[in-house]
């Protein structure tokens, strides 16, 4: 499947090819802190299989077990973009979120569940707007 994807300020964008069958949803805490959702959606893709414009920032974050990824993303609006081995570049954990096509890319299974929110299958209990809650809604108390 072929993709297409930017940043939110289109600073940076990029085209890829993409097996929508890979595409997993990861609850790992390290992705539930960087990008402050529940959880994160990826899909794999070859290196030499995306072609990307514009300049983005590296962060090579070590996990507990020592692990070292490459964070990428735009320096200017945060936007996630891959995420690859900093040593061996060849597989690009590329960020649904950013991807044009995301609704057609739903997650064929869960990863790191032991960190998962418990709640996260219960999301469909609570109501759903159409768009943003009247203010009243989200005002804290
Ligand atoms: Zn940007
Ligand atoms: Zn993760």
């Amino acid at each position: 499947m072929h993709i297409h994807g930017t940043c939110h300020c289109k600073a940076i964008s990029f085209t890829a090819t993409v097996d929508p069958t890979k595409v997993l949803a990861c609850h790992c805490d390290d992705c539930q802190k960087m990008t402050g959702a529940p959880y994160r959606t990826v899909v794999p893709a070859m290196a030499q299989n995306v072609q990307m414009t514009g300049s983005p920032k590296h962060y090579i974050k070590t996990a507990q077990s020592g692990n070292r990824r490459d964070q990428v993303f735009c320096g200017t609006c945060g936007t996630h973009l891959y995420a690859t081995d900093p040593d061996n570049p060849e597989i690009f954990g590329l960020r649904v979120g950013a991807i044009d096509e995301r609704a057609s890319l739903p997650p064929q299974l869960h990863i790191w569940c032991s960190s998962a929110m418990t709640w996260i299958t219960d999301l469909k209990n609570a109501p759903w707007f159409s768009q943003g809650p009247a203010s009243a809604l989200f005002t804290p108390k």
